[in-house]
This record gives structure tokens, C-alpha cells and sequence, in this order.
């Protein structure tokens, strides 16, 4: 019997996804751990890998020996090595994959960094006009005392404003050991519906939960003093929210509570301040950390709560290696480390209200807006009518005038988009009829590069149209209308208004949407201009209206979730306006006005729009009534991803009869980066059947075929 380790080495082996054996020196048998990083020969090289197991037993003479243990702690808890092997079973991804997810790469180098923590405090009272400096200033006297780093996270442009508080001794600076205990900020008084949330919240710890809350009805207040026991009782919270550098103000939320406390984990952060969350995590000196997606994988080895705000957000699903959805891996390591696990929205997703509906996740409601605001008030406006009345413009009569009114006012307006992907729909402007396929109720997408209208369900190809199918007007328009193009409206309208844009191309970094959204939180500007990327989370009091330019962009893509992006969207859009005193004013434009989804979204009826999806989502069996697998077969020419989807097909049409497949055909995204791209769609209905053969059997073929990427439950259908 001797010493033995089984380690995670650092290489995709496809056909070995599993950990290797190593002999343990009797050198390093004090020193070694689960978790921890070490160096093992691996084939003809020396390579990087994780203690999975530790234990005695019989040595084989090709056993080689660990070569070096590199880091002094483990860097991964025992809860995430189990995570990590689930992870790679459920989305068929290689361990070294999950691995490489869960370990910041400054931590898998075996780097340390050291940042010297500078404080600031205020020495005097300060009060000056609404400005950058005066924001700051506030912030500071907010918190007692507070780190750069968190001043200029909150504020990246806030370095000469800083200085010249200091210069005029309005703020001090101090320095300050890391761990000195901060007073935690006492919260509101909760409503009654708030504390009955919390109470039922806390009366079964360790189980997950819905939290239906319309927008502003204080949600964040709920995690907020839910998380407050959790501090209290020596435990740590992970609050999650889907893009966390386009709500700096939660963030704040959180730091105005619990100070230095608190941890901030995203991908704008430099690989030195990701090192320094994670290592504050790991030796418990952050107790809440305030995250985007990857936050899920931080060690926590005292998890009571995990929050996930917003939980619908497409974003957080991970597209890519290893492609995890954060709500599953959120609840799976809650079960596995007996933490809370609290999923909320004002517009949940199917999943998570059917789960709800069937006992799985408790069920709590906040069905009012907190302090008594009313909901704002919806008007949908049928542009086919402003089409008959001869307005060819992009804004109907009543958003012009809507939008006059309030730039008059001098209050603020946000205009959205709602437009998602690069995918072009084809719409009738006399009817509203979107073209779609007659077997999937999906709509077609037309193809530049063949002329061609598809539908990315049964991937059958049609004609292009000129006339309508169902009112034979001529009136047939290939949807696509931009950003730029709204900017310019505004200003031939309003030639004062200060507009600004916020879309992919404006965004690129993090830091973009801080500085945007100061921007605009300051009054430095009249009208926002945006995709859906600004619907979310985003808190102005200053806004009194909300025009959504073109509701139906996302109800037509080629998605069987077009119908609840688009209520999603609809509901968060309107969501934004009147969050301060005054009520608040939105405008919708459709084509679709008795859609269900555009028709409910005007009443915020969320229970409604669940009950109609639902019965879609059973009669068309997607999920919640299906698991789908998405297959993208990539090759350099068309032939050869045609042929690689089509072998695959067959070869799994023959060993399970019985699943529904539907392709292959060319994805909607036909090329990509030069790469030609086919998809196969699997389908199924009673996964009890095939499951766990099925997922081996896609596992093995996905490390066969080269090029292929296979997705569970895809949220990018393209
Ligand atoms: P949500 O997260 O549901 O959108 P918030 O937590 O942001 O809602 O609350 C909306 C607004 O109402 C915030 O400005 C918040 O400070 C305020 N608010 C919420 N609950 C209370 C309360 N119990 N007392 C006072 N103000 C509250
Ligand atoms: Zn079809
Ligand atoms: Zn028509």
C-alpha cells in the first residue's frame, strides 16, 4: 500500500476524462491536500493539475510521481471538485474545461498579487452643486470609510475628483488594515409583505426559492436583509446579478451596507483585483460577494445565501466551455453546501415559475412597488394604424409627442430598441403578419447569401415574398432598423436634446457602461438611446418615460423564447420609468398589439403570460416539457459541415430511434468567421428514456467529430 493522489491534469484528453493516478512522495505527505495545485508528469511533458483524491492503496510500476506542490492551500473546495465533475457529466464538457472556469487564471500561474489598500474618510461637511466631485463626496460620507478601488469602481472617472477632495481637506485619506470589522449601515424598516417574504424565506434555510417581485418592490431591500443574518451568523452570501457593470448602483446598495465587506467579481476587473477577491473569499475576510456569473465559482466554504437577481436574463447562461447555466449550478451547489438559494424577478423564467408551480423551488410574491409608487402607466400604439394614417416615420404620433412633453419638462426619457441578434424578419406593414414557417410557429429568417427564407426549427427553406400571404398587400419590409438611425430622429425632432446611445458597438468595455450611466444618472444627458442591454436593473429617478421604438423585433426570431424575451423586455423596459416621485409614462410601438405577449405586458401581467407560454410551450413541446441539445457542426467549407451534420445525424437516428431530431440544415448564422455552420436540433419529450445513454453517447461524439460543439438547453439559437 502507498501513498496515492488521483489529479485533474491540465489537458483535454478527449477519450480520458477522468483524473489520473500519481504516487505521493513521502516527501510531501504533510503538505498535500485536496484542492490544492500541483506539477505531474503527464505523457512526455510535466504539467499543471488539481488534487482530486487522496487515499492508500496498491502502486502500479507505470505510477509516476508527483513532482511539486505549488500552492500552499487548495484552491478548490471539495463541494467544487464535486461541482466540477457534475458540471462536466450535465454539459458535456471535459473536466480541465470546468476546471479552467473555476480557477482565476492568476491563480492557476501560482501568482500572488499585492495591492496597498488606500482608505478614504470625510473630515468635513461638503455640500456643493449636483456634480461628479459632489457624488463622490456623498458616497465617501455614505460608508464611514471606504477603499479606492470601491470609489472607483463605483466612479471610474472619479481619480481628480478624489484628489481635489482631498486638496480642499473635505476627505481624508488613511490606510487601514483589511480585516478591522466595518459598522454595518442599518437597512430600511421592511413592509409587511417584505418581512413575510424574509420570514418564509428563513423559516426553511438551505432550500431554493422564487421571488416574483414586480420592478421596484424591493427585492434588493429583501436580499439585503436576508443577507444581514447570514453576516451575522458568520456565514457568506454571493448575490449575482446578470450584467453587473450596467447596475453600479446595486453594487453601492451593498457597499453602503456592509463596507469593505463586501467583494465585487467581473469581467472588468484587472487579473490583480479578481486575485484579491478570490483570496479574500478563501480566507473568509469578504463574507459577500457581489458578482456576475463566474462569481458562482468562488470557494466559499461558509455559503448560507445565493442570490440570483434577475434571474431570467438570458446572460446567465455561459455559451461557451463548459456551456452551464448559472441557475442550475446556483441550486445544485446549494443542495451540496445547504445554502439558500433565492431566484428573483418581476418576470421569471418559464423554468423557474414551472419548478415553482410544481413544489420544487417555494414560491414568494412582492406584488406592489415599495412606498406605495403605482406601476407606470402602459399605452401600446398599433403602428399599422399610423401606417394607414400615412406616418412612414419610426416614431408614432404619440411617442413624438410623449417624448416633446417630457424633454420640455426637463425630465428624462429612455428609448429602446429591443433588438437581439443579426437576423433579419420579414413583416407585412399592412397587417403585421411576421412570415412563418406553417409546422413550427416560428418565424423564417431571410438569408442574404442565398436569397432564402428559413426556418431554424425544421430548418425547411421557402421563397422570398413580395406579397403577403395573408392580406396580399405589397407592403412586405425586411426588418432590421438601428440604434443610429433612432439617434438621428431624435435630433432632426429635438435638435437641444443631449442624446446619448448605448449599444454593442458604443459598449465594448465594462468601464463603458459606468461612465454612461453616471452620464446619464448626473443629467448630463436627455434621451438614452439603447438595446436591450440597458432594460435591466438600471434605477433613474429622473426618467418619466420609456418608448420601446420596436416591440416586435424580438418576437419574431427564430426562438421558441421570442414570446417571453419579448414580455421580458416589454415588462423591464417599463420597469425604468417612474422610479422616482413622479408616475411614470411608457409607449410601446407594435405591429403586434394583440399578441399575447406585447397585449399583457401592458398590464405587467405576469401570471397571464405564464399561463399562455405555458400551454404553447406544452402543445409545441419545448421546454419546460422537453430538454433540447443543440448541435453546431463547423467546417471551413459548407460541404463539409453539411457532411459532418449529416453522418452525426444518422449515426444518432440509428442508435436511438426514438428521439426527435430535427435537421440537419445550414444555422441561421450560416458563416461565422469564415466558418461554415450546420445545425442539428435534438428534441426530447420523456427524458427518462434516453438520458443518461444519450448524454455518453453526445459526449463521445462531440470528442470525435472535429468542429462540433454541443449546447444543452441553448439560449442562442443562431
Ligand atoms: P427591486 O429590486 O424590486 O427593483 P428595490 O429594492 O430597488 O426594488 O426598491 C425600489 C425602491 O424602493 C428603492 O429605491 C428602495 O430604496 C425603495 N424601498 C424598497 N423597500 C423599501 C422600504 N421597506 N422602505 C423604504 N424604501 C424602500
Ligand atoms: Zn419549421
Ligand atoms: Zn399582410
Amino acid at each position: 500500500m502507498e501513498a496515492l493522489a488521483d489529479v485533474i491534469v491540465d489537458r483535454v484528453v478527449p477519450a480520458l476524462d477522468h483524473p489520473f493516478t500519481y504516487r505521493v512522495p513521502p516527501s510531501m505527505r504533510n503538505d498535500i491536500a485536496v484542492g490544492q495545485l500541483v506539477t505531474v508528469p503527464f505523457r512526455s511533458s510535466v504539467v499543471s493539475g488539481v488534487v482530486y483524491r487522496l487515499y492508500s492503496g496498491p502502486a502500479t510500476p507505470e505510477m509516476k510521481e508527483i513532482v511539486a506542490v505549488r500552492t500552499p492551500q487548495p484552491v478548490l473546495t471539495p463541494a467544487l471538485l464535486d461541482l466540477a465533475q457534475w458540471m462536466s457529466e450535465r454539459y458535456l464538457c471535459f473536466l480541465p474545461q470546468v476546471l479552467r472556469a473555476m480557477i482565476p487564471a492568476a491563480v492557476r500561474r501560482g501568482g500572488e498579487f499585492r495591492s496597498i489598500p488606500q482608505w478614504y474618510r470625510v473630515s468635513a461637511r461638503r455640500q456643493g452643486r449636483q456634480s461628479l466631485k459632489q457624488a463622490v463626496y456623498d458616497f465617501i460620507a455614505a460608508q464611514e470609510l471606504v477603499d479606492r478601488r470601491t470609489v472607483l469602481d463605483a466612479f471610474p472617472k472619479a481619480a481628480p475628483a478624489l484628489r481635489s477632495l482631498v486638496a480642499e481637506h473635505a476627505v481624508e485619506v488613511i490606510s487601514r488594515p483589511m480585516s478591522a470589522p466595518l459598522t454595518v449601515e442599518p437597512g430600511h424598516v421592511l413592509s409587511r409583505p417584505q418581512s413575510e417574504v424574509v420570514r418564509s424565506i428563513e423559516a426553511k434555510p438551505g432550500h431554493g426559492w422564487l421571488l416574483e417581485g414586480v420592478t421596484g418592490s424591493g427585492k434588493t431591500e429583501v436580499y439585503l436583509a436576508l443577507i444581514d443574518r447570514m453576516v451575522h451568523s458568520d456565514q457568506e452570501a454571493l448575490v449575482l446579478l446578470p450584467e453587473i457593470a450596467l447596475t453600479p448602483q446595486v453594487v453601492m446598495r451593498f457597499r453602503a451596507r456592509y463596507g469593505d465587506q463586501v467583494g465585487v467579481w467581473h469581467s472588468g476587473l484587472s487579473q490583480a483585483e479578481r486575485w484579491t477577491t478570490w483570496d479574500n473569499v478563501r480566507r473568509h475576510v469578504t463574507s459577500v460577494v457581489v458578482g456576475a456569473r463566474s462569481a458562482i465559482f468562488l470557494p466559499f466554504s461558509r455559503l448560507g445565501m445565493i442570490v440570483i437577481d434577475e434571474e431570467h436574463e438570458p446572460s446567465y447562461k455561459q455559451e461557451d466551455h463548459p456551456r452551464y447555466h448559472t441557475r442550475e449550478v446556483a441550486l445544485w451547489r446549494g443542495q451540496r453546501e445547504g445554502a439558500t438559494v433565492v431566484l428573483g424577478s418581476a418576470t421569471p423564467s418559464l423554468e423557474s415559475r414551472y419548478a415553482a408551480e410544481r413544489g420544487e423551488l417555494g414560491h414568494v410574491w412582492l406584488p406592489e412597488r415599495a412606498m406605495g409608487r403605482a406601476l407606470p402607466s402602459v399605452e401600446l400604439v398599433d403602428m399599422r394604424e399610423e401606417l394607414k394614417n400615412g406616418n412612414r416615420e419610426i416614431f408614432s404620433r404619440t411617442l413624438r409627442d410623449a417624448l416633446c412633453a417630457a424633454l420640455a419638462d426637463k425630465e428624462q426619457a429612455i428609448l429602446f430598441l429591443n433588438r437581439r441578434g443579426y437576423s433579419t424578419f420579414v413583416l407585412c406593414r399592412q397587417c403585421g403578419h411576421a412570415l412563418q414557417c406553417p409546422e413550427c410557429a416560428v418565424s423564417l429568417t431571410y438569408h442574404r447569401m442565398n436569397h432564402r427564407l428559413t426556418c431554424h426549427y425544421c430548418l425547411r427553406e421557402f421563397p422570398v415574398v413580395t406579397r403577403c400571404p395573408e392580406c396580399g398587400s405589397e407592403k412586405i419590409r425586411y426588418f432590421g432598423a438601428g440604434t443610429e438611425r433612432v439617434v438621428e430622429e431624435v435630433q432632426r425632432l429635438c435638435p437641444d436634446a443631449r442624446v446619448l446611445r448605448a449599444d454593442r458597438d458604443t459598449m465594448t468595455r465594462a468601464r463603458d457602461y459606468a461612465s454612461l450611466y453616471l452620464k446619464f444618472y448626473q443629467g448630463d444627458a436627455d434621451v438614452l438611446v439603447g438595446t436591450q442591454m440597458i432594460a435591466k436593473g438600471m434605477d433613474f429617478p429622473h426618467v418619466s418615460l420609456v418608448g420601446v421604438v420596436a416591440a416586435d423585433t424580438a418576437l419574431h426570431l427564430p426562438d421558441y423564447r421570442s414570446a417571453e424575451r419579448t414580455f421580458q423586455l416589454l415588462v423591464q423596459a417599463g420597469g425604468r420609468s417612474g422610479r422616482g416621485a413622479k408616475p411614470g409614462r411608457v409607449v410601446i410601438q407594435t405591429y403586434n398589439p394583440d399578441h399575447y405577449a406585447v397585449r399583457l405586458s401592458r398590464t405587467h401581467d405576469y401570471a397571464r403570460f405564464y399561463e399562455e407560454e405555458l400551454t404553447f410551450r406544452q402543445a409545441t413541446q419545448y421546454p419546460p416539457f422537453a430538454d433540447l441539445w443543440l448541435l453546431v457542426f463547423e467546417a471551413d467549407a459548407g460541404s463539409a459541415a453539411a457532411a459532418l451534420a449529416q453522418q452525426a445525424a444518422d449515426e444518432l437516428r440509428r442508435k436511438w430511434p426514438n428521439l426527435i431530431l430535427l435537421g440537419p440544415a445550414p444555422a441561421p448564422l450560416q458563416k461565422v468567421q469564415g466558418r461554415f455552420r450546420y445545425h442539428v436540433l435534438i428534441k426530447i419529450v420523456n427524458p427518462a428514456d434516453d438520458g443518461v445513454s444519450l448524454s455518453r453517447g453526445l459526449k463521445d461524439l462531440q470528442s470525435r467529430v472535429p468542429g462540433l460543439s454541443i449546447t444543452r438547453d441553448p439560449y442562442f439559437l443562431m
